[in-house]
Formats: structure tokens, sequence, C-alpha cells
């Protein structure tokens, strides 16, 4: 993928120097004094030490963006220009409709992360919480794709950010509201169902992201296109399989079949036309 040199988004949030989403207080006298304070104002002491995120041990560095290595800084790098072409797409694309877009944020964090939508652990991967608007990545995860799910290369990682901005736009256009307002009205099977739509239109809408960023800046190179469809063919939901207990995880349901995931990505990459990604109304999906 041409990325190297463009325009970086601005609306990156770097919390790989905190723990947990919250900064960390630091081992000792910190965390004492912090208690003492919390104490004094009325709080129950067991619950702030259960409260307390966990810590490695008392020498524990902080973690921080400092420390990232020059590989992770690239790696950052390439997150914030690939935000910035979907930024440039979307942008467009809701001008053309007469609509306004609204940027998200990306955060991108180490380990485990506190979202409006609820706790959650980098084992669950990259996720969108509608709640805060927010797209949430951990970057260990594009090790994974290499790694654990045999989908290397940095359009496979576009890809992945791609989709997790489908969510976003789900969210502006109101289709995020709707689901969420059938959910009560469903059966657990139907409600699946349902998901599985929002799923493969967020793939769709990466397809239309990768057909839009191509026509205006060329961004694709020989491979890239294999790159994609094997991302979208590894974690369809019949190979990923990450359900985490006791965590909001607003992106772990159902994805469809990778089958399913390649169709609608690759209609979206083809087309570039928003109106061909109706999945809650296609008969067949
Ligand atoms: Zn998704």
């Amino acid at each position: 993928m041409r990325w190297q040199g463009r325009r970086e988004s601005e609306n990156i949030e770097d919390r790989r120097g905190m723990r947990g989403g919250a900064m960390v207080v630091g081992g000792g006298i910190g965390t004492i004094l912090l208690i003492l304070v919390m104490v004094l104002l009325g709080a129950d002491p067991q619950q702030l030490i259960n409260q307390l995120p966990q810590q490695p041990g008392a020498g524990a560095q902080q973690e921080g963006p400092a420390e990232a290595s020059p590989q992770e800084e690239e790696l950052k790098k390439f997150v914030a220009t690939t935000l910035a072409s979907t930024e440039d797409v979307w942008n467009q694309l809701f001008q053309e409709t007469g609509g306004q877009y609204r940027e998200p944020i990306l955060v991108l964090f180490r380990g485990q992360v506190q979202s409006a939508c609820g706790f959650a652990s980098a084992a669950v991967g990259p996720f969108y919480c509608p709640a805060d608007e927010k797209v949430y990545l951990d970057m260990s995860f594009f090790d994974e794709l290499d790694s654990k799910f045999g989908a290397p290369g940095d359009f496979a990682q576009a890809y992945v950010i791609a989709h997790e901005i489908g969510h976003h736009v789900q969210k502006i256009m109101g289709i995020s509201d709707k689901v969420a307002a059938m959910r009560g009205r469903m059966s657990p099977e139907e409600y699946n169902q349902l998901s599985v739509r929002v799923e493969l239109q967020a793939d769709f809408f990466a397809g239309v992201w990768a057909h839009r960023a191509q026509k205006a800046s060329r961004i694709l190179e020989p491979g890239d296109i294999e790159e994609g469809l094997r991302a979208a063919n590894a974690i369809g939901d019949d190979r990923l399989q990450r359900q985490t207990r006791g965590q909001v995880v607003p992106d772990s349901f159902t994805h469809g079949t990778s089958e399913q995931r390649v169709r609608w990505f690759r209609k979206g990459l083809e087309t570039g036309d928003l109106k061909q990604g109706d999945t809650f109304n296609a008969r067949e999906l």
C-alpha cells in the first residue's frame, strides 16, 4: 500500500502510556497518598484497593509512547495515515449526499482499555464504541493478523481499520441506533442474524473506502487486494472465536462467514457505490 509521506490524522488518542484507560498511578507513595486522600473524602478503602490498576510490581517501568520501538512508531504513522485517508473519503462521500461526516477518534492502547462501552482487553481485537464514537486499537493485533490468522501485509491492516470506521459510518447514518433499538424486541437468534448484516455492511464500507482511496490517490500496490481479502477471509466468525466473558465487547458479535465477508468487501471495493451496500434488505448475504 502506498501510504508513506501522506497526511496523518490528528484524531489519534495515544493511550499506550496508560493502563486500563487511566494513567498509571505509580506504585508506592503516589498510590498510598491517593488512597489516603480518597479515604479522607469518605471512600471505602477496601473498594479503592480493589479498583487500583493491576501493577506487576513496585519496580515496574511505566509504559509510554516514549518507549515505543521505531517499528511501533512507524506502525502508528501508518495507522494515522490510513485514518486520514478514511476521513478524506468519508468527508467527500457524505458531502456528495448532502450530509456531514463526523470524524471519529482512534484510541491506541496496550493490553486493556476503558471505553464508554465498558472495559476491554486487547484479546477481543479492535472494536468501535458507538457511545463515544471511538475506534479502539491495540496495534499488537496486527502481529496476530500475520502470525495467528495468516493475513500479513499493510493492506490487511488497513482493511481492519476501515472495517471499524465502517461501524462509525453506520453510527452516523443512524443504523447503529436502529439496530440497538430493535434488540429488545428480538430473539437472540434474530438479533444475531441482524448483527451479521451489520458486520457485512461494515466490510462493504471498508471496500468502498478502498475503492475511493484508490481513485483519489492510488493507494493500491500489486497484492494489496489479495491482502485485504485474506484478512476478511481470516477473521470471519467461523474462524474468529474470541469472546471474553464479563466484559462489554461491542464488536464481538457474529461477523458472518469468511465467504460472506469477502463477498461484501469485494462488492464495496468493485462498485464504490454506497447504494449497493444495503445488507439489511439483501435477499442473499
Ligand atoms: Zn465489526
